[in-house]
């Protein structure tokens, strides 16, 4: 995970290692050597430029010049400076509301079906819930079938209506049937698109108003880079959505959509989906993250 990412950090901070004094040119030489690496990671340049911009403040800031170990503080400050650009705090999942209605959005292919699936079997084992999934693509029946069989896997019920094609009206029912049932949340599934289209971002709309939902997660696959976050920002000018999830992190080398969404939709990455398993799924914790990147 985001390992090219970490090998080009890491050369950066080589320049500042074996100097028990460093000068200036040093500081500014392994800041361009940052700034790189986020561009290959594929993190917007104005994103990267002023994030080497806070860096270097906080350095002249704290003297790095006459500390006893600039190199060890200038891991540091760009770990905290990685940490607050993925969104510093660990955002929770509001959990409100009987039952809580989550609503999944986001482009076909994203991993929003898998990560419905994870999501409830999270809830059900770690959260002691009892949660109910809602099959909202109408258009794909493979789609339904996959939801079914996600929920056989992870023991939990699926509502769907195979001949329905109003997906404002099945998740109505579906809470309809969650309430009279002793459901406490539903995670509402919905159909997506290849690219953002009107019509899908319509649909979606209608269902989120017609729910009213305690969490709207955008789903988004983190390979996809750059896409993903103008996909992100896409979704969340209809939506404004609550919350992040990136997915497929398990083989994105390069880190980009995961550094950059915060910055540019001012929403928190929530969860992130590690593997196509029910149990690849882990809450995001920037600062963990921070320390993974920089090893
Ligand atoms: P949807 O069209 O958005 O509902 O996407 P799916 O849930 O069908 O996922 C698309 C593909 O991505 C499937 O083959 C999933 O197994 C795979 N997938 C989903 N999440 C992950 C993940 O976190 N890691 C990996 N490696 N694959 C994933």
């Amino acid at each position: 995970m985001f390992d090219n990412l970490s090998d080009k950090l890491d050369k950066a901070f080589h320049i500042l290692k074996g100097h028990g004094k460093i000068t200036e040119i040093n500081v500014a030489e392994t800041l361009k050597e940052v700034r790189r690496a986020l561009l290959d990671a594929d993190v917007n340049f104005k994103i990267a430029k002023d994030f080497t911009t806070r860096v270097k403040d906080k350095a002249i800031g704290e003297n790095v010049l006459t500390t006893l170990q600039p190199g060890q503080l200038m891991v540091k400050l760009v770990k905290d400076e990685l940490t607050e650009l993925m969104g510093g705090d660990v955002a929770g999942i509001n959990l409100s509301g009987n039952p809580t209605v989550i609503l999944m959005s986001g482009l076909q292919g994203s991993g929003k079906t898998t990560f419905s699936g994870k999501l409830a079997n999270y809830l059900k084992t770690k959260k002691n819930k009892k949660p109910l999934l809602i099959a909202g693509d109408v258009y794909r029946p493979a789609a339904i079938d996959q939801l079914h069989v996600v929920g056989g896997q992870i023991g939990v019920e699926v509502y769907s209506e195979r001949e329905n094609k109003n997906p404002v009206e099945i998740a109505l029912n579906g809470i309809k049937h969650a309430k009279a049932n002793g459901f406490n949340v539903v995670v509402v599934d919905t159909a997506g698109r290849l690219a953002v289209d009107e019509e899908m971002m319509t649909e979606i709309a209608n269902v989120h108003k017609a729910i009213n939902p305690q969490e709207t997660l955008f789903v988004v696959d983190s390979m996809t880079g750059q896409d993903a976050v103008n996909t992100a920002k896409a979704f969340n000018d209809r939506l404004n959505f609550d919350g992040v999830i990136l997915t497929k992190l398990d083989g994105d080398t390069r880190g980009g959509a995961a550094l950059s969404i915060k910055s540019v939709v001012n929403k928190p990455i929530k969860f992130v989906g590690t593997g196509e398993k029910m149990e690849a799924i882990d809450v995001f914790y920037p600062s963990r993250m921070a320390d993974r990147i920089l090893g």
